[in-house]
């Protein structure tokens, strides 16, 4: 089979206006970036047609390090259900830099099931990221020129300042650095570091923004530090909300683009799914549900991660819900959860399939928390034997949910068909609008505890003295009713990341707290959150080209 990047170079891409003419939006209504990639005005945002529209979360089971191909799924089931005549779209996140050149590659699915132009998809696209870490590099100047200031001086206490600066680069030296050395007029030196554009708060607030109002209003929520007489200081206290928002006007215009069948693709925002919500933004949500009657899109990691913050927090916020869940298990993560090595997963196994099972379980335990029907959706790898899609089968059979397998890596739309009409099939036992798992108004370690044992199936949860501390003053500062935010490791349903399967009798450890007051969360953390990655041994941007044509080459 052809690469990635070749299969999305031969591919017949349609003009954009043309992708925009089978949503019905006009030409004029475009702002065209070439003749491939368009950004929409918020204005065809309409509540009332997105009220109709059928939202599909495409969702996994506790991932392995490759990912088990959600994104690539969500791609194959919208072109699959074009292909039985739907009206549909996909929406879903922008890929970062980091990842590109680190290891994991980008993020525009695979195979022939990818969104396309794919190099400008995965590099720069439309320059959404860089105005996020304008605006986020804006307020960290705004900050430490406060702190410079004689004469306007807000008091901030620099030891108190946890906003950092951001670049969207895997680069481990600017983790932790040393800023403003040079003497007096190279302002307070300060411990301080960058984190990636995907971490940035600026990010989530964009993500969950419904208009530009909204998000005006969100960035000056941003909670700066405090002042040296303990007073807590927002973004508004330095007057940053009015041009971090103008930085932003481009951005949070949704982008859409095709798959490789000339279905329309919305791509836009990226926030990390660990210390944030790890789904694209609400506007362009909207935006495909107002325009398409189906909608498929992608929460990021597993079930536990991305579908509970899916709901909870995205849809919550929203006002949406999907009326279907997609649950991506590949046969490889789940040998992997049965007990094999991953040196391993390519030798036939249907028994530690069955064994990895339970982690599948687990997790259609959770979207059934939910009161959204589901349906397993088994990616098919080249090394699946059908003994072990059988395997598989029979398990979804002994727990009551459909099961359809998705060839839509190696076929398309073509190889996705079943999978549409299953979903169709779900779609019709939808109910009305999703169950939360906890109420905003629950005391806040009420909201962790539901969290944690509903979707995790923990024990108890554990708050250390700083937690609860930290957690004390954020609910002083009136930050008790809104939703949380777990950040944990995405490989275990626990926070310790060696427990595969479906652990049990496991307790959750809350070592901090952080707050995310623009975006509207709270972070209990638990677990090392990593927000400026580093790059691998051998980083995937050394296999890339360019040639005097300007053909990109070597990107996955
Ligand atoms: P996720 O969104 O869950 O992180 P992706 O869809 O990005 O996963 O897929 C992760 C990687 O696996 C990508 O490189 C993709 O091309 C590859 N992949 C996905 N599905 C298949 C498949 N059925 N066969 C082979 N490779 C696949
Ligand atoms: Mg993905």
């Amino acid at each position: 089979m052809l690469s990635d990047i070749e299969i999305a170079q031969k591919a017949k891409l349609h003009h954009i206006k043309e992708i925009a003419a089978q949503l019905n939006v006009a030409e004029d209504q475009l702002e065209q970036y070439g003749k491939h990639k368009a950004k929409l005005p918020l204005s065809l945002i309409d509540d009332e047609k997105a009220a109709k529209s059928n939202l599909i979360l495409v969702t996994a089971i506790t991932p392995t390090p490759a990912g088990e191909g959600k994104t690539t799924t969500s791609i194959g089931l919208a072109d699959g259900l074009a292909a039985i005549g739907k009206k549909v779209a996909v929406v879903l996140r922008e890929p970062s830099l980091g990842p590109v050149f680190g290891i994991k590659g980008g993020a525009a699915g695979g195979g022939y099931s990818q969104v396309v132009p794919m190099e400008d998809i995965n590099l720069h696209f439309t320059g959404d990221f860089s105005a996020i870490e304008k605006a986020n590099n804006l307020l960290a100047a705004l900050i430490d020129n406060n702190i410079q200031s004689k004469t306007r001086s807000l008091g901030i206490d620099p030891r108190t300042v946890l906003w950092k600066r951001c670049m969207d680069m895997n680069d481990r030296s600017l983790r932790k650095i040393v800023s403003a050395l040079g003497g007096k007029s190279g302002g307070i030196p300060m411990e301080t570091g960058f984190n990636i554009t995907a971490a940035s708060e600026i990010m989530a607030i964009l993500c969950l923004s419904n208009n530009l109002e909204d998000l005006k209003d969100r960035l000056g929520n941003i909670y700066v530090g405090d002042t040296f007489s303990g007073k807590a200081v927002y973004a508004r206290d330095l007057k940053a909300q009015g041009a971090m928002a103008a930085l932003l006007k481009d951005a949070i215009k949704p982008n859409l683009v095709q798959t490789l069948e000339n279905v329309p693709a919305f791509i836009h925002g990226g926030p990390f799914a660990n210390i944030a919500q790890g789904t694209n933004s609400v506007i362009a949500t909207k935006m495909g549900m107002s325009l398409a009657d189906y909608v498929v899109t992608e929460a990021g990691f597993g079930a536990d991660l991305g579908a509970e913050k899916f709901f909870n927090i995205k849809c919550r916020n929203a006002g949406i819900s999907p009326r279907a869940v997609v649950l991506v298990a590949t046969i490889r993560a789940l040998k992997y959860h049965g007990g094999k090595a991953l040196s391993e997963l390519k030798e036939p196994d249907a028994e530690a399939v069955k064994a990895g099972s339970e982690n599948l379980r687990k997790h259609l335990e959770t979207i059934a928390s939910f009161k959204v029907p589901a349906v397993v959706c088994v990616n098919r790898f080249q090394a699946d034997t059908d003994e072990e899609v059988e395997a598989l089968k029979s398990v979804c059979q002994e727990y009551g949910v459909e099961v359809a397998v998705s060839d839509g890596f190696v076929k398309g739309g073509e190889g996705t068909k079943g999978l549409a009409r299953a979903v169709i099939g779900a779609l019709g036992r939808s109910g009305e609008g999703f169950r939360p798992t906890y109420d905003l108004k629950d005391p806040v370690r009420e909201k962790i505890e539901k969290v944690c044992k509903t979707v995790y199936g923990a024990k108890y949860v554990i708050l250390s003295n700083k937690a609860k501390s930290q957690l004390r003053r954020f609910e002083e500062l009136g930050f008790g009713e809104l939703p949380i935010c777990i950040a944990k490791t995405q490989k275990s349903l626990s926070d310790d990341e060696k427990l595969l399967g479906r652990p049990v009798n496991f307790d959750i450890h809350i070592r901090e707290f952080e707050i995310a007051a623009g975006a509207g969360f709270l972070i209990p953390i638990a677990g090392n959150i990593l927000r400026m990655p580093g790059l691998p041994g051998i980083p995937s941007a050394e296999g890339m080209d360019i040639d005097a044509n300007g053909n990109i080459s070597g990107l996955s």
